[in-house]
């Protein structure tokens, strides 16, 4: 049977997890010292070690021949806790068992001694997802546990979790990975695995997986095929990510303030099978590097954990410092909005549009809505209800290039909406478009 390679390569001994020297360190002299405490709280970002290490610790603590605080790995305790025979050691998700019924089990179980271990051990991953009554149970084994008990809660949302149930643990933070050791690790397993990697396409991995070792190595084993070597291009590819082409003429469209473009390009992206929630976290990190690269200059290398535009940026037309504001802002208040919109797609063209319009006030409506709308046809506006005269009177033309993309888009809806949004801005700016 296959076995996915982030469980193949999942650490053992504390000393092969990555990054986290700051916890391994303690909880090892913990265990040198023989001071186990009754629980603990991991937190952190997903996929940065926080079960390895819980693991880890309940062999560690249990071993027969530990040796400077490690587990060795092989006494039958070791092989019996990594292969899941001992039933001293419970792990328990947190979201699929977060009833209250779900922690009597375990605190009824938790009143008899270890069968094989020196330390019963409950792993509760995800514990913010117990519901109140449960940690309320919970609390009550905590107050006065078993000598023989190690509890050992993980989660990513320590916020959630209730201080009661906090102030009796002891507690580390697991930090997100650096890409590079991440790369790193990508490029060992590609070696042990046989498989050809390009450290164009490891680094990829890693800034992709945003620190999370779990869900790099999972990419890894998506993309590799055998006999033929990993390239950017490849994972690009396999995993549909917008390709820096298209953010950088995103940026040149709205540099020179071409709306045509913009629409021309989204809707590029949006056939090319790519993820729109992707563009605008691209787009978000080339105009970062741009604000990082217009105070920094050469210097911004150093200050940015990991980059990817910074050579390009240094080649394109750039944006004042205030500009750069201005765009992030508008990006990052549609980061939200766009998780959550029904018509991804529109919402897109419509926050690039506005941009344009942001980064040009003064200009855009006498010049820009000339060109985009022009009446070949009488065109009867009700200043007081433009909106309710659009759909009746539907009659506006626009240029010939714009109406050419404009009756490639299938969706009549889309259209109307920017046309509307156009005539909204019209309105709010006392412009009467049948002046013009
Ligand atoms: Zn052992």
């Amino acid at each position: 049977m296959y076995v996915a390679l982030y469980r193949k390569y999942r650490p053992i001994k504390f000393e092969d997890v990555i990054s986290q020297n700051h916890i391994t360190t303690t909880l090892k002299n913990e265990i040198k010292l023989d001071k186990i405490a009754h629980a603990y709280m991991f937190t952190g970002p997903r996929g940065t070690g926080k079960t390895t290490c819980a693991k880890i610790f309940s062999k560690a603590i249990n071993c027969k021949n530990k040796e400077d605080g490690e587990p060795c790995c092989e006494c039958e305790i070791c092989r019996g806790i990594q292969d899941e025979s001992i039933l001293d050691i419970t792990e328990m998700d947190g979201a699929s068992n977060n009833s209250v019924s779900d922690v009597r089990i375990l605190r009824d179980e938790a009143n008899f001694v270890p069968t094989h271990c020196k330390y019963r051990v409950y792993i509760i991953d995800e514990v913010h997802m117990l519901s109140s009554s449960a940690f309320n149970a919970l609390l009550k084994i905590m107050e006065e546990p078993p000598k023989y008990v190690v509890f050992i809660l993980a989660t990513t949302d320590i916020y959630k979790v209730p201080k009661t149930i906090l102030s009796r643990c002891q507690r580390f933070d697991f930090k997100r990975i650096k890409p590079n050791e991440i790369m790193l690790k990508i490029k060992d397993i590609a070696e042990k695995e046989k498989i050809k990697i390009t450290d164009e396409a490891a680094f990829k991995i890693a800034l992709i997986s945003q620190g999370s070792m779990r869900d790099a190595i999972s990419i890894f084993d998506k993309c590799s095929i055998k006999d033929s070597e990993i390239t950017k291009e490849i994972l690009e590819e396999i995993l549909g990510i917008v390709k820096k082409d298209y953010i950088l003429s995103l940026h040149k469209a709205i540099k020179e303030k071409d709306k045509t473009k913009i629409l021309e390009i989204i809707e590029n992206i949006y056939y090319d099978g790519k993820n729109l929630e992707d563009v605008v976290e691209e787009i978000l990190c080339f105009y970062r590097e741009m604000l990082y690269f217009n105070i920094l200059k050469e210097k911004s290398r150093e200050f940015l954990e990991y980059y990817e535009y910074i050579d390009e940026i240094k080649n394109v037309e750039p944006f004042s410092f205030e500009e750069i504001n201005l765009i992030l802002e508008e990006i990052l208040g549609c980061t939200e909005k766009i998780k959550n919109s029904n018509n991804q797609k529109l919402l897109l063209e419509l926050e690039f549009l506005k941009i344009i319009d942001i980064l040009n006030p003064s200009n855009f409506l006498n010049k820009n809505l000339n060109l985009n709308i022009k009446q070949k046809k009488e065109v009867k506006i009700n200043e007081t209800n433009p909106k309710e005269e659009t759909k009746k009177n539907e009659t506006l033309k626009v240029t010939s290039k714009e109406k050419k993309l404009l009756e490639k888009k299938e969706n009549i809806k889309e259209i109307e909406n920017i046309l509307e949004k156009l005539l909204k801005i019209a309105k709010e700016n006392d412009i009467s478009i049948e002046e013009k």
